[in-house]
């Protein structure tokens, strides 16, 4: 089964972002204005047996249209900008890959903040699933004010909303299966109703959405500055990384620059990975793509 990873430009944030401080730290984030840092937008196709599947849809290029953003919120109006294209939009990005962004069958929202329900309009004849939680956050005049952009959603959204039933999967306390080996998974705290998507397989894949920003920020717990429930992240930091080292799992954040790498590298060489780093000499240099086996069983997954 191929994955592709889908570049949908960049998002410009403040450093603050990546990694909040407390005590008020979202106050913080929106407050303090740390220097920028560029973050890459990411969407991931799946091909599917069963048909396309698309994780996230990434950002618009209107983001960039005079009065888009609500400027009446002040971390779009001071710390937040994005670069892309229209032709960086998802639907062009699945259309050069020689698909039809019409033949999607199902996309699958990890949560709907503005970088990952931003391409949705291309893919409005798929099947678009989103938990119910953040459904209810995201709407009307209160998702507004939580930052999300409801009136923004194209004419015809109307996602399916589904409530991720107690049913393990791993480390997981709720998850569903939206298609054979495709199991949603709840992974609350950066937003409400955040879902992260396991695709079954050797190695299995994690798409983490904003779940952690980067593989590094789930090993060390770092949240980022714009979580709502701090307590929530840690519990799902602590389960992905469970969920992680029951077998191998490539581990995919939406904003990590190195995860297309991390995915390329890990499928190709499962199976000898593990045997070459054993190899690895105590105390050597280590190349940039090699890792020390006791780094290597700390974070499956996570070579780099
Ligand atoms: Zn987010």
């Amino acid at each position: 089964m191929r994955v592709h990873p889908l570049e949908t430009g960049v998002a410009i944030v403040r450093e603050r972002q990546l990694q909040g401080v407390e005590p008020f730290r979202r106050l913080r984030t929106v407050t303090t204005r740390t220097p920028w840092v560029e973050i890459p937008v990411r969407a991931w196709l799946i091909e599917h047996p069963d048909g396309l599947i698309l994780i996230d849809t990434g950002q618009t290029a209107r983001v960039n249209e005079p009065g888009y953003l609500p400027r009446e919120n002040p971390y779009y109006l001071r710390n937040f900008k994005a670069r892309i294209t229209p032709e960086e939009e998802v639907g062009p990005r699945i259309r050069a890959l020689g698909f039809d962004p019409a033949d999607v069958r199902l996309t699958i929202l990890t949560h709907l903040h503005l970088d990952h329900d931003g391409g949705v309009a291309h893919v409005l004849d798929s099947e678009i699933v989103v938990n119910a939680t953040e459904y209810a956050a995201a709407r009307g005049v209160a998702g507004r004010l939580r930052g999300y952009l409801p009136h923004r959603w194209p004419e015809g959204f109307a996602p399916r909303a589904v409530t991720l039933p107690p049913t393990p999967y791993g480390a997981f306390s709720h998850s569903l299966e939206l298609a054979p080996g495709v199991v949603a998974v709840s992974t609350p705290g950066h937003s409400p109703g955040h879902m992260s998507v396991v695709l079954e397989g050797e190695p299995r894949l994690l798409f983490a959405g904003d779940a952690a920003y980067t593989v590094d920020a789930l090993y060390e717990t770092r949240l980022d500055g714009l979580t709502v429930d701090a307590a929530a992240a840690r519990t799902t930091m602590s389960r992905i990384r469970a969920f992680a080292a029951e077998r191998e799992t490539v581990v995919l954040p939406t904003h990590d620059p190195d995860a297309p790498a991390r995915l390329a590298r890990d499928r190709d060489q499962h199976g000898r990975f593990a045997a070459r780093v054993a190899e690895q000499p105590q105390g050597d240099a280590v190349e940039p793509d090699q890792v020390p086996a006791a780094e290597a069983a700390r974070r499956p997954g996570d070579a780099a």
